[in-house]
């Protein structure tokens, strides 16, 4: 446990959160559903609709109730509603939107093109409780679970509001960070969140962008390397840093094979190839060892594929990360032979389980994948 004292505060210094409820607590504004012909919801418990004239009464309904777009407002099971509708789910109660149970004011929203978004808005902390399983295993070990926690907490207040022009902060995929309600909510989980309440990470008295991956292979990767920009602008905790933590763990490395006839119409996708692909070799590779560009012969020519298009079209899967050690060439294809899984960049979340399996605490775990960021308190 970290001493509070060592936590420094980070007041005013992050985006400002949607709305605060009255107990002060930051609010989020996620979409769980957009633009849909349609959505299902089913009600556990007391809900109550708020009217347009600020007044509530209760939803009496048994059963799945359906919610369309209808002329002029929207339609919820045979109740015709404005545009913009919300339910409140009283203490205990839940409203399930397709298989996910969801504990906050619900914001059903008529959109211009005639389709229904569905947006919750909930208190920061209970939406990171609702990341967090579907970010990391929640059955890892808690210190593990507590890194995850801030830097999930930290990348949440990073894009509070990134998604304000469509009409709320957060997607609740992997565009945003994947969210789904309180569905495979454990205590593990719910301990990691309380534990670190309101933890970020600061760099020089402002937040920190973080990024977190599934397994680095080694080294992590530097920010300006994987999106673009001057390295020697990368802010030192996002530099990258050699990684013995993960060795050993189920990505760290791994062989992938691809046929010829798979390559070629991988390429193809997004560069025009003059020939049949006769052979394919790695052009250009940064510090971290990630591949940036391949060299493809194809007829007379050589063609530069960059390695995030090749990984893109092959599929994030199948070639689970662009840091490709060797290429073997086969008679049918080639063989892949790297490692990591993700992009490389920030914590890497194989390391740190191993680095909590090990009896490291979760501030320790932060200080090796961010170097020189700082443990602080967000205070609003
Ligand atoms: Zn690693």
């Amino acid at each position: 446990m970290i001493a509070a004292a060592a936590l420094c505060l980070l007041a005013g210094l992050v985006p400002p959160a949607a709305s605060m409820d009255v107990a002060g607590r930051a609010l989020v504004q996620v979409a769980i559903v957009r633009q849909a012909e349609s959505s299902t919801l089913v009600a556990a418990g007391a809900i109550r609709v708020v009217l347009p004239d600020g007044k509530r009464r209760p939803l009496e309904w048994e059963g799945p109730l359906s919610l369309t777009p209808r002329v002029g407002g929207l339609k919820l099971a045979d109740l015709r509603l404005p545009t913009e509708t919300r339910l409140e789910p009283q203490e205990g109660a839940s409203i399930k939107v397709g298989a996910d149970a969801h504990r906050g004011t619900l914001i059903l929203r008529l959109d211009p093109g005639q389709t229904v978004t569905v947006i919750e808005e909930i208190s920061l902390e209970e939406y990171l409780e609702g990341v967090l399983p579907h970010e990391m295993d929640p059955d890892w070990p808690l210190e593990a679970l507590k890194a995850q926690a801030v830097v999930a907490r930290t990348f949440a207040y990073a894009n509070m509001g990134k998604f304000r022009k469509d009409g709320f902060d957060l997607t609740a995929d992997t565009r945003s960070q994947v969210y789904r309600g309180v569905t495979a909510v454990n205590e593990n989980v719910r301990s990691a969140v309380r534990q670190t309440r309101g933890e970020v990470l600061g760099w020089r008295g402002e937040l920190l962008h973080v990024y977190y991956h599934s397994c680095c292979g080694g080294r992590t990767e530097d920010v300006a390397q994987a999106w673009g920009g001057d390295p020697k602008q990368t802010p030192r905790p996002l530099r990258g840093v050699k990684d013995p933590w993960c060795q050993g763990t189920p990505n760290h490395s791994w062989r992938a094979y691809f046929t010829w006839s798979d390559l070629m119409s991988a390429i193809q996708e997004k560069v025009g190839l003059p020939g049949p692909l006769s052979s394919l070799k790695i052009a250009h590779r940064d510090a971290a060892g990630y591949v940036l560009s391949f060299a493809a012969r194809a007829g007379r020519r050589t063609v530069s594929v960059r390695s995030s298009d090749l990984r893109h079209s092959l599929g994030a899967g199948e070639l689970k990360s662009t840091k490709i050690r060797r290429l073997v060439p086969k008679k049918k294809g080639v063989e892949f032979i790297g490692g990591g899984s993700g992009h490389g960049v920030g914590l890497c979340q194989w390391g740190t389980k191993v680095q909590a399996l090990k009896g490291r605490s979760y501030d320790k775990i932060l200080l090796f994948y961010f170097p020189g960021s700082v443990l602080s308190v967000v205070t609003q």
